[in-house]
């Protein structure tokens, strides 16, 4: 598999914040987000610069158990990057997993432009729709991006299997203001899945940008009956990698 980095440390988003987790960090996305306050994507290297020499390149599915057996039974966190566009690596991935121990706890996180049999193997999906302010430009790449960022029949198929009790899911979402409530209730409605699913994150990469729109993102939660997660990692360690 294409490979970023691999790390142990906790998980800083979404239910199972504060687990102790290993980290898979795929390489390689088929989005580039760039929100309205400049940011980037959090993960650049996966995605706009995928080349960085720093990200590890090519593993297979054996040395990346490896590296995870000095951590079990920690909870495996897979992300990118995209993970699903390595769609058969990653079903086989989960299924070595879970053939180590049917108990260790996989999330998949997952921007949801895909599915495929790996939500079978996972214990639950971190799905995380891109909205209109993750591409406020407007060059000839941002129109790939915004035509491509939400898959609405691959984001029903997670919430099928959720419903019908083979998966949790929670719906986390990147908040950048108000105007983006609108475009969350109507995907809501689209798809169908339950406000305690819903997880509304500030956006930012630094402490400073967290800190500047945490309250506002609290009320919004408190108004619409979502939940809010932080992003505990950038708090405690800022915009590090393998953290
Ligand atoms: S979908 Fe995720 S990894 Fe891909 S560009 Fe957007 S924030 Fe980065």
């Amino acid at each position: 598999m294409k490979i970023s980095e691999l790390f142990y440390s906790i998980q800083g988003e979404g239910k199972r914040t504060g687990y102790p987790s290993f980290f898979i960090r795929t390489n390689l996305c088929n989005l580039r987000c760039k929100f309205k306050s400049g940011n980037l994507c959090d993960t650049p290297y996966t995605s706009w610069d995928f080349e960085n020499p720093s990200n590890l390149g090519d593993l297979s599915i054996f040395e990346i158990i490896k590296e995870y057996k000095k951590h079990y039974p920690a909870d495996i966190v897979i992300t990118g990057g995209e993970p699903t566009i390595q769609g058969k690596e990653l079903i086989s991935l989960c299924h070595e997993i879970k053939q180590l121990d049917k108990n260790i706890f996989i999330t998949l996180e997952t921007n949801g432009t895909f599915f495929d049999e790996y939500a079978l193997n996972v214990d639950i999906a971190s799905i995380s729709p891109k909205l209109k302010t993750s591409v406020p430009f407007k060059t000839e790449f941002e129109k790939g991006h915004e035509k491509n960022r939400i898959n609405y029949k691959s984001l029903k198929s997670y919430q099928e299997l959720h419903e019908i009790g083979n998966l949790d899911i929670q719906w986390k979402f990147v908040v950048t203001g108000r105007d983006d409530m609108e475009e969350i209730q109507n995907l809501q409605k689209q798809i169908g899945f339950d406000n305690e699913d819903v997880f509304l994150m500030p956006e930012g990469i630094s402490e400073n940008n967290l800190s500047e729109k945490r309250l506002m993102v609290v009320e919004l939660c408190k108004e619409y009956h979502y939940n809010y997660t932080d992003r505990l990692h950038i708090t405690l360690w800022g915009n590090k990698r393998g953290v």
